[in-house]
């Protein structure tokens, strides 16, 4: 048997800028001190500090090179499920950089800013009418911000009505890791709901957990199996019975685009995620933007400020735009107006498609995951085996052998995909969560199913190929196991820092 060995020594060694640094070098030169020189405390003085001294040529070439070791959706596929990694047109980045909207700030007088302001109430418009509620607000930062939001306005609303008891929030097995943790931040008590042999919603658990203690559901539909929950309707009725309120987590808005408006099955309140389905940039931490929708009994809660028209248009004016509070808000959950660029971005994405263009995102979406899952569904288990909706979800093993759906991860950097996601969501063995989304060729996927039809072969007759994968990336299989036992915070630091001379 081959040794198992694991890889995680880097194949391209890169300097620390320390390791670059030279006495001496400098980035910059300071122009002549046109005041006189005063000495400085010397208490003030640190000798200790050790910043490297390099040339501005050093440190643009360091970066640059640093930069080119990330995989990004401009560098391949990046069929990452539930997070909708779709192409960015870069129109969106020319806009967000228009002067006329980086050099304002928000606590400019009104009338200075009219244009912005109307950008962000023509987007609470158009995300009004593309998911049917009757209110929505910007401003929380990303969808988990916007799940806390949701679920603040769905406490103060049961709140207002004195109805005390309420404390449980509903959530299904198949959710997103945020719909518990945004829950419990909020202070209410996770109820776990499981799903039903095809995935959806087991309507039996569920009935079973309505009772006068609901908050609410928090419904992914279509969910992170990429399923459309078959019984919705019925779904949103129990939880209504009860007294409850339904969440949409809007993460999975993708395959919906143009054809269901979640408002107008009942859901009470929802989340956008403007950085997956409106092709705002995301990855690494943001920032996104993640507005809410809520029903016309929600929308008295919304956080303040909502952009608002304060005098109507007259013959000769335009409308003066400005900031309103609804009567019973739960206050702001964002300084000033949320994250701007990123709204500009999903403003201009909507405006280019119009409505025909969006309803054809969620086509394509929908057509590219189902093709996908048709090519590979042979070679993988596809557990919920069903017409799925923008993403789908297989087990990542092979029969007769150990690979894991972490090795076949892996193994796809070599042939530069991005991995889908792995083990999530939890319901299925090894899983792997595949979202080719609509901006993806017919070639792209031919490609990519042809890559794992290869994986799945290399994993019976070199499963060591794949135990030790990947081997064309800059750096190798990483030892997950010490990385998390012998964590390392701090930034690289010359050994001898610290020490006094
Ligand atoms: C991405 C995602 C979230 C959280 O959204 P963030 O913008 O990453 O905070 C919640 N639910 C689902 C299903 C998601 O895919």
């Amino acid at each position: 048997m081959t040794e198992f060995k694991l890889n995680a020594e880097p194949r391209v060694v890169e300097p620390t800028v320390f390791e670059l640094s030279s006495p001496g070098r400098t980035g910059v030169s300071f122009p002549a001190p046109d005041v006189p020189l005063a000495d400085l405390p010397e208490r003030l003085l640190r000798t200790d500090l050790p910043l490297p001294e390099l040339a501005e040529v050093d440190v643009v070439r360091h970066y640059m090179h640093l930069s080119n070791f990330n995989y990004s959706v401009d560098g391949g596929f990046y069929p990452l499920g539930s997070c909708t990694m779709k192409y960015n047109p870069k129109i969106n980045e020319d806009t967000a950089r228009l002067p006329g909207f980086t050099f304002t700030h928000p606590l400019q007088p009104l009338e200075t800013v009219q244009g912005s302001l109307a950008l962000m109430f023509t987007l609470q418009e158009w995300l009004k009418e593309i998911s049917g509620f009757a209110s929505v607000t910007l401003q929380p930062a990303a969808g988990a911000h916007g799940e806390l939001t949701g679920a603040l306005i769905m406490r103060a609303y049961h709140q207002a009505r004195s109805d005390s008891k309420r404390v449980k929030m509903l959530i299904p097995d198949s959710a997103h890791g945020t719909n518990p943790a945004s829950s419990g931040v909020v202070g209410l008590n996770i109820v776990q709901i499981p799903s039903d042999p095809r995935g959806n919603v087991d309507l039996e658990a569920l009935k079973a957990e309505c009772d006068d203690t609901v908050v609410g559901l928090m419904l992914t539909n279509p969910n992170t199996l990429g399923l459309f929950d078959e019984h919705v309707e019925e779904v949103v009725r129990l939880v209504h019975e009860c007294g409850g309120l339904v969440y949409g987590d809007g993460a999975n808005l993708n395959a919906l685009l143009g054809i269901l408006r979640p408002g107008d099955i009942g859901i009470d309140v929802m989340h956008f995620n403007l950085h997956k389905t409106f092709s705002t940039p995301h990855g690494g931490g943001g920032p996104g933007s993640g507005p809410v929708g809520v029903a016309e009994h929600l929308a008295a809660f919304l956080p303040a400020p909502l952009i608002g028209i304060l005098e109507p248009a007259t013959d000769e004016l335009p409308p003066l735009f400005g900031y309103e509070t609804p009567a019973r808000s739960i206050g702001r959950m964002k300084a000033f107006h949320g994250h701007f660029g990123m709204i500009v971005r999903a403003f201009t994405y909507i405006l280019m498609h119009g409505a025909e263009g969006l309803r054809q995102i969620a086509e394509y979406a929908v057509l590219n995951a189902n093709y996908l899952q048709a090519r590979v569904r042979s070679t993988y288990k596809v557990p919920y085996d069903r017409i799925c909706m923008h993403e789908f979800v297989a087990e990542g093993h092979i029969e007769g052998s150990d690979i894991q759906a972490l090795d076949i991860a892996k193994r796809l950097m070599d042939f530069n995909f991005h991995p889908p996601t792995n083990y999530f969501p939890l319901i299925v063995h090894e899983a792997l969560m595949i979202e080719p989304t609509e901006t993806e060729n017919k070639d792209t996927l031919d490609r990519f199913a042809e890559t794992l039809i290869q994986i799945a072969e290399e994993a019976r007759t070199t499963p060591d190929l794949l135990h030790q994968a990947p081997h064309t990336t800059p750096f190798g299989r990483m030892d997950e196991v010490r990385a998390a036992r012998e964590l390392v915070l701090c930034c690289w630091l010359p050994e001898n820092y610290g020490e006094q001379e």
